[in-house]
């Protein structure tokens, strides 16, 4: 089973391309639609990896972000930012707030999930059905 990704995103369209596109990968995904909610499934299912928006309903990225990061259940889970590359001032601050990547929208496909291949590994990328056994594993 691969990684769980959890999204974080109140604009309906851009929740259901990601989750469409990950779920197609055979990612396992969930989908909050406020911030709040966000924490809630962060806490509930401790996913291999979170995606936030920023500006969300209820509670902003942001703070989403600052909880989730200082608390010791979830600290460690990777939060990936995804907002607009307008909005400049986002970066500095998601990165304050503790987010490990900061990602523009609009998104370029292709290249976030490259990006998710690299974070989880081959290991993780190939337990669907792919042949392992031509790998040599260095001890
Ligand atoms: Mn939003």
């Amino acid at each position: 089973m691969k990684p769980t990704i959890l999204i974080v995103e109140d604009d309906p369209q851009n929740r259901k391309l990601l989750s469409e596109l990950l779920a197609i990968k055979g990612y396992p995904v969930l989908e909050a639609v406020d911030g709040s909610q966000g924490v809630d499934l962060a806490f509930e299912h401790r996913p291999g990896l979170i995606l936030m928006d920023i500006q969300l309903p209820k509670m902003d990225g942001f703070e989403a972000l600052r909880i989730l990061k200082n608390d010791m259940r979830t600290r460690e889970i990777p939060i990936w930012v995804l907002t607009a590359s307008a909005m400049r001032d986002d970066a500095a601050r998601s990165r304050f707030c503790g987010c490990d990547e900061y990602i523009t929208k609009p998104l370029d496909l292709p290249d976030l999930l490259s990006r998710i291949q690299r974070l989880f590994g081959p290991a993780a990328e190939e337990q669907d059905g792919a042949a392992r056994s031509d790998v040599e594993v260095p001890q």
